[in-house]
């Protein structure tokens, strides 16, 4: 089989878990499979890149961004030194040269005291620059011929919307014809989150995008499956960190692991399963501490059980929006105009609602994009279509997941009986035509609340 295996974070965190990693491709690579390695960068890497770059940025007289590179030189360093010692001298120079080139934009941005996106794409994507240096390393060592491939020498060509860049159709041919003939002798490592456009400026694809990269990939090269190794069993009826009783999915749809991403299930990215979808490849969900356990499954059809409700989700960062104003009563344009310049401002809308009345229209974004989405509206006012536009930051969207629901009688009355039951006030309802999915907007207080009342209200913790 071709394999397409992407580890996360975590999976590559540390030394030990890198032993891991080496451990599971070597037996995949061994019993005859062609394999094509995708890895994020090492756990809390990323997050530390942003962190450095903002403090950079900022007016601090000496930042420090020396002290910075010998961290992530002593961190790699000493994973590189344990899980490949043979091959420390030369790997180590190719990290010490990255960490020149990370200095060297720092004190750039340090120095003008400017930040681009441009600028701070490139320095968020060193942490898969130097993880992917110490696995590909570490598969040598382990006698498996192996290289690296940063996302632009993969293949991975973008559009320029820097920090969340959409991956051209263009990719797929580049990728093919760099990616596949390395895979008949060697098990090539490609950076993950990063691209580049046309003119080879570096993009990254929006946090935890390595997944992305691992779906754009997969499909490129035909792999019959694309695996994610994280550090959970597989795909859970509901996040293990909020609900204790959360239960691995043995298998979900294309459209439920896309709808639970959309919302907030951090086990994928939302983007990553449809270039599988398109292709008709197998996801697969295993948890590298446990990589004998079958994981989840996603496929085109799930096999169906008893449970219309699969999972419940919860999204934190996203802010409300309430548009209102008698004279949207019966005018026809009005929610062109306001959609038109959403549009024209770029601004992603994750949730809409419009009362029958329809004086009100409400909607969720991100909260990245509240300040955006406001000035969009604020046009829309100007112009007489609307009367006001209100927000509200402190709520988050919940989303309850099942292609079952689709047909199903009585799954909203459970749902909101069970709110209603628990004191838990509902701020705005959605669900789409698919009917894959139910969301809604409570407080930010009676978000996990919410989440544990209907988990255990559709049995998600039992047996199936
Ligand atoms: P990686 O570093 O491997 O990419 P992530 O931290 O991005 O891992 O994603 C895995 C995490 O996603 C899990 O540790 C878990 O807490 C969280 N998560 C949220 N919702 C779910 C869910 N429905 N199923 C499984 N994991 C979930
Ligand atoms: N390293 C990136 C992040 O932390 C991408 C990823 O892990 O998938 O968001
Ligand atoms: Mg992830």
């Amino acid at each position: 089989m071709r394999l397409l295996m992407k580890f996360g974070g975590t999976s590559v965190g540390d030394q030990d878990s890198i032993g891991r990693v080496v451990e599971i491709l070597k037996h995949y690579h061994t019993t005859g499979n062609e394999l094509c390695v995708v890895v994020s960068a090492m756990s809390g890497v990323t997050d530390e890149l942003h962190a450095i770059a903002a403090e950079v940025e900022g007016d601090r007289d000496e930042p420090p961004i020396d002290t910075f590179i010998v961290s992530m030189q002593t961190r790699h360093g000493k994973v590189l030194q344990a899980v490949a010692p043979n091959e420390y001298d030369t790997v180590m120079q190719a990290i010490n040269e990255r960490l020149e080139k990370l200095r060297n934009i720092l004190t750039a941005v340090d120095n003008l005291r400017e930040l681009t996106p441009r600028s701070r794409d490139y320095i968020i994507s060193f942490g898969e620059r130097l993880s992917a240096l110490i696995v590909s390393a570490a598969l040598r060592e382990a006698g498996i011929p192996s290289r690296t491939l940063n996302g632009c020498e993969a293949g991975i060509r973008t559009n320029d919307h820097h920090g969340c860049a959409e991956v051209l159709a263009e990719s797929s041919t580049l990728i093919q014809s760099r990616v596949v003939s390395l895979l008949r002798d060697s098990v090539p490592v490609i950076m993950g989150y990063m691209g580049c456009t046309a003119d080879g400026i570096v993009t990254t694809l929006g946090r935890s995008g390595s997944d992305y990269t691992a779906g754009i990939v997969g499909a490129a090269i035909d792999a019959d499956e694309i695996w994610i190794w994280t550090d959970v069993d597989g795909v859970m009826t509901a996040d293990p960190r909020i609900i204790k009783d959360a239960r691995v999915l043995p298998e979900v749809s294309y459209s439920e692991a896309m709808e639970l991403s959309f919302f907030g299930a951090k086990v994928l990215h939302p983007r990553s399963i449809e270039p599988a979808m398109k292709k008709g490849i197998l996801v697969r969900v295993k948890n590298t501490r446990n990589p004998d356990s079958p994981g989840s499954c996603v496929v085109d059809k799930a096999t169906p059980n008893h449970r219309v409700v699969k999972a419940i989700t919860y999204i934190d960062k996203v802010s409300l929006i309430n548009i209102t104003g008698a004279q949207m009563i019966g005018r026809p344009g009005v929610a062109r105009a306001i959609f038109s310049a959403l549009g024209e401002y770029e601004v992603n809308i994750m949730m809409i609602s419009q009362g029958s009345s329809e004086a009100n229209i409400s909607l969720i974004v991100g909260d990245e994009q509240l300040f955006t989405a406001l000035a969009a509206l604020n046009e829309v006012l100007e112009k007489g279509y609307i009367q006001d536009v209100s927000h509200d930051r402190d709520v988050v969207a919940v989303a309850v997941v099942g292609v079952g629901m689709a047909g199903s009688p009585g799954i909203a009355g459970l749902l909101f009986t069970a709110l209603g039951r628990e004191g838990i006030n509902l701020v705005m309802i959605s669900q789409g035509s698919s009917e894959v999915n139910i969301s809604f907007v409570v407080k930010q207080d009676d978000g996990q609340r919410a989440v544990r009342v209907l988990h255990k209200e559709f049995g998600l913790g039992e047996e199936i």
